[in-house]
């Protein structure tokens, strides 16, 4: 299994995930061009992807999603409240949308796609496991707070894509208007690193043995602090010989990860 991130952060998420010949989006919140571009360096065409999965209706994640949509009839994957809320956005592709369940597993060509829903501010969020005969891979960023819903999906996954936003410090101290600084730290605002820190370790724990750290703030943290904050919650909780790959996704992408029995950072 194979994980590109071609961008990660509040200014457009998009990311793709290769299991044989299915490929598969995740969000689309980066224009069609870039993405394209994206998938070229990959030797893959739009006509390559079996489908979107969105995360929720947040401009950073589906910015690019009407164009994309026009330029191939993609199928495009999401829980029902996010469902509702593209239907609203993008009315002319409302055909494209297929909902599916939370906590059930959906068969989109050689993957299983199974949706969590997670706490964060949009119509309807989730984060999506995807499985497939040579590994499996959790993604949720756009988190709030890390529930026992997003804990059981993730558990035991091969690798993780996790959020990791904020360094609470910089974020308080930082140039931030107070509402939005409320809403970042709340329950259904931003995953902090510290936050990020724990459930890296909780997973590292249940054998997870590839991290990447995703949708870091441009203002409010810097990818070294995330991953010195995240690294040393690691090796707080676990021996050196069970230290899992860390990563950070650069906001521009890409980032290119290989997942399952072999694991390395490209
Ligand atoms: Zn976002
Ligand atoms: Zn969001």
């Amino acid at each position: 299994m194979r994980l590109v991130l071609l961008a990660s952060g509040s200014t457009g998420n998009c990311a793709l995930i290769s299991e044989g010949d299915t490929h598969l989006l995740i969000d689309a919140g980066i224009s069609a061009r870039r993405i394209c571009g994206g998938l070229q360096q990959q030797g893959l065409e739009l006509r390559d992807i079996a489908g979107v999965l969105v995360t929720h209706e947040h401009t950073d994640h589906i910015a690019g999603l009407r164009v994309l949509l026009r330029r191939a009839p993609l199928p495009v994957y999401t829980i029902a409240p996010a469902a509702r809320a593209l239907r609203a956005l993008l009315p002319e592709h409302a055909d494209a949308l297929c909902e599916i369940e939370p906590d059930c597993a959906a068969l989109v060509g050689g993957a299983a796609v199974t949706p969590f829903c997670t706490q964060h501010d949009a119509a309807g969020s989730c984060g999506y496991r995807i499985s497939g005969e040579s590994g499996s891979v959790g993604f949720c960023t756009d988190l709030g707070a890390v529930t026992e819903t997003v804990r059981c999906a993730l558990r035991g996954v091969d690798g993780a894509v996790i959020e990791a936003n904020h360094d609470i410090d910089m974020l308080r101290n930082g140039p931030y208007p107070a509402y939005l600084k409320r809403r970042i730290l709340s329950d259904y605002g931003h995953l902090s690193n510290d936050a990020a820190g724990d459930l890296a370790a909780e997973l590292a724990y249940h054998g997870t043995r590839s991290l990447i750290l995703g949708h870091l703030s441009r203002h409010n943290n810097t990818p070294q602090r995330a991953l010195e904050t995240v690294s040393r919650a690691l090796c707080a909780a676990l021996p050196p010989e069970a230290l899992p790959e860390l990563c950070a996704a650069p906001e521009a992408g890409p980032l290119a990860v290989e997942i399952g029995a072999r694991v390395c950072c490209l």
